[in-house]
């Protein structure tokens, strides 16, 4: 579980910006949520914030009870790396290395030992329908197979809470459906969390909770128990 507690974040110290209002809010294991919003209304830094890329300077942070702002960066990181993986719309992978390798990395980043990483590769490789690919090299996919790859990653270590920040931002609608299919697909078979941040209304309206924020505030909070 996830509990964001008064959680304040000021840009810039000489013209002050406040990104996150006094933010509320509790996300229960094993669901999906939006986070939906213009652009500019404060959702990466939720994002950030929820994940401990960011600290906020105010309020509190609890997952699975552990107030993450207030561990030192090589702890938020490790218990970042153990409970959390994250997509992004620039798909970020490894150009120039394999889809095997590219996999492989967050694995090594893991500290799963060498002789335990072929069969989890091959495997979240298979669940993206990149079985085919493994020994290509990531810069000749297409765009939405560089983004299923990037899953494929994010997914390898079984990551309990697993963010993704404008998945299908660069994607044709067909190709958008696909990669959301296997978010959501991730996310009930392994009873996970996953934190969509979108300004894509039809997106947000597959997830189990609906989060509006706008201008740093959340305005409104909608969740469909029928959904889950
Ligand atoms: P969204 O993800 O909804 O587009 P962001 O969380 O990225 O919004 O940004 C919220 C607001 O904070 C925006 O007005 C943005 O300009 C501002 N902002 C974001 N990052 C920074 C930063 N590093 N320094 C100053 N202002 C920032």
């Amino acid at each position: 579980m996830i509990e964001v507690k008064n959680v304040t974040k000021i840009y810039n110290k000489k013209n002050a910006f406040t990104a996150l209002d006094n933010i509320n809010l509790t996300i229960p294991s094993n669901t999906s949520v939006a986070i939906l919003g213009k652009s500019g209304s404060g959702k990466s830094t939720l994002m950030h914030a929820i994940s401990g890329l960011d600290k906020p300077q105010k309020g509190q942070v609890l997952v699975d009870g552990e107030d993450i702002l207030r561990l030192k960066p090589r702890a938020t990181d490790r218990f970042r790396a153990s409970k959390m993986a994250f997509i992004f719309q620039s798909f970020f992978v490894e150009g120039g290395e394999s889809c095997y390798s590219n996999v492989s990395l967050s694995l090594e980043t893991a500290g799963v030992p060498v002789r335990k990483r072929k069969k989890l590769i091959e495997q979240a490789l298979q669940s993206v329908d990149l079985g085919d690919k493994i020994k290509s090299r990531a810069k000749d996919l297409s765009g939405g197979q560089k983004q299923r790859l990037a899953i494929a990653r994010a997914i390898v270590g079984e990551p309990e809470i697993l963010f993704a920040d404008e998945p299908t931002g660069n994607l044709d609608s067909v190709t958008s459906k696909v990669i959301e299919d296997l978010l959501f697909d991730y996310q009930k078979k392994n009873r996970a969390t996953l934190i969509i941040v979108t300004h894509d209304e039809e997106l947000a309206s597959r997830c189990n909770t609906v989060i509006n924020i706008k201008d740093g505030k959340i305005v409104s909070q909608s969740t469909e128990e029928s959904k889950k």
